[in-house]
């Protein structure tokens, strides 16, 4: 639970140039937003992959790519544009003690980076020393979590969006809370302030009490995969972790000798080798013969042959994995709304590739939430936010200007 230092939700009306930059998980983007003052913006940007050594290299080798992928994409507008001021949204989507709108201290790193120097660093600093040693002159102006981000982008085009969550490489989610029940957080700078978004850091919900039944996958996947014990909640749903469950099933389903008996394969046994991407492929398969099922086994994971009997059991498997992961996620949503006392409606603005492209995730998400809330589910929106986070940094560097 962490306070964002974002006390204002957006009009709709704001106006002005701004830049961003988002890490996600997967993905590192460079954006310019122009908002129109009309809950309308032009985004231009580039995307740029980050590499298993970018996420093994010291931090500041990270934070100098960053640094030249926002060059390079400030040339783009010519010469003249690289010694112009720009205002930045940082969206940084890992855990943050953030003690200012534009200060934050990461905890810990998640979703397989390691870079070291940055745990326990301001991270605003070590982008801001990044540009300084480039000669950039860009000013950071505000540290975004990738929630916040979209739960602000959503409501500057909706405004009853009162929660964002995340459904990518990893998942996490941030709401508009009241300041009165926020002990943690003192508004000094503004004082008057109403309320403020909490930035829940829901992936590492139930890491000390366990509520949630694990099962042996679960927690091989939790020993296995980055920090053990830490972000227990994220690593039963969200798309770094969810192939590798699958992953972990069929390797045991093989060797009690349950399917593929003529033989698995070296890829099987490899870790991470079963993409999250490959179950949306073989649920989305409904050939009579699961056609697509065989090639996602037989051509990318190199099984030598497969009976119809063993893709069944691969499709059933992919189900119960993709469903819990959805209901989990429902679950969450049906909490942090019911403790926001919005069972009378409110919009969710979700981003990520797992709830975009994973085939039946919003209906199981609203299968899990009439069963949780009843009529009340009805009155709970849930909507693709598509690229908030870019668009969201923006917002927040736009209003940390009047903050
Ligand atoms: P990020 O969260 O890194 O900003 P995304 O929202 O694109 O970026 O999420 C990337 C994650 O989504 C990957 O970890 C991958 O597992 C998962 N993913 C990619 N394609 C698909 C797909 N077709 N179906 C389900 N999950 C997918």
């Amino acid at each position: 639970m962490i306070p964002s230092h974002v006390v204002n939700r957006p009009t709709g009306r704001e106006t002005g140039s701004f830049l961003a930059l988002d890490l996600g998980g997967t993905n590192f983007r460079v954006c310019e937003v122009v908002l129109d003052g009309h809950s309308g913006a032009r985004v231009r940007q580039s995307k740029h992959t980050i590499t298993e050594a970018q996420k093994a290299a010291p931090g500041n080798e990270l934070f100098d790519f960053f640094a030249d992928c926002v060059y390079n994409f400030i040339a783009e507008n010519g010469q003249a544009a690289l010694t112009k001021k720009y205002k930045l949204g940082f969206t940084f989507s890992f855990a943050v003690n953030q003690v200012a709108i534009n200060k934050g201290f990461l905890i810990l790193w998640n979703k397989g980076f390691t870079n070291s120097g940055v745990v326990g660093a301001d991270v605003v600093a070590l982008l801001q020393a990044a540009f300084h040693r480039k000669k950039l002159n860009i000013d950071v102006t505000a540290l975004v979590n990738d929630t916040t981000g979209t739960l602000m982008s959503h409501a500057y085009i909706q405004p009853s969006t009162r929660v964002g969550v995340i459904l990518g490489t990893g998942t996490n989610c941030a709401y508009v809370e009241r300041m009165e029940n926020v002990t943690k957080y003192t508004p000094t700078d503004t004082p008057d302030a109403k309320e403020i978004i909490i930035n829940m850091e829901w992936g590492a919900f139930d890491d000390e009490q366990v509520v949630i039944p694990r099962n042996k996958y679960d927690v091989k996947v939790d020993r296995t995969m980055n920090v053990q014990g830490k972000y227990t909640f994220e690593k039963m749903i969200s798309g770094m972790y969810l192939g590798e469950i699958v992953r972990f099933v069929l390797v045991d389903l093989v060797k009690t000798g349950e399917i593929f008996k003529a033989g698995a394969s070296p890829e099987l046994n490899k870790p991470n080798h079963f993409e999250t991407a490959f179950m949306s492929r073989i649920e989305r398969d409904h050939t009579l013969d699961l056609n697509d099922t065989r090639t996602v086994l037989e051509d990318m994971l190199k099984i030598p042959r497969t009976t119809l009997a063993d893709r069944r059991l691969v499709k059933t498997l992919c189900e119960l994995v993709g469903k819990r992961s959805a209901r989990l996620s429902a679950a969450g949503i049906a909490a942090v709304v019911t403790k926001m006392n919005k069972l009378d409606g409110c919009t969710v603005g979700i981003d990520g590739s797992l709830f975009e492209l994973y085939p039946h995730y919003s209906n199981r998400m609203r299968d899990a939430l009439r069963e949780i809330l009843g009529i009340s589910a009805e009155y709970v929106v849930l909507e693709q936010a598509r690229d908030g986070s870019g668009q969201g940094a923006a917002l927040i560097a736009a209003l940390a200007d009047k903050q």
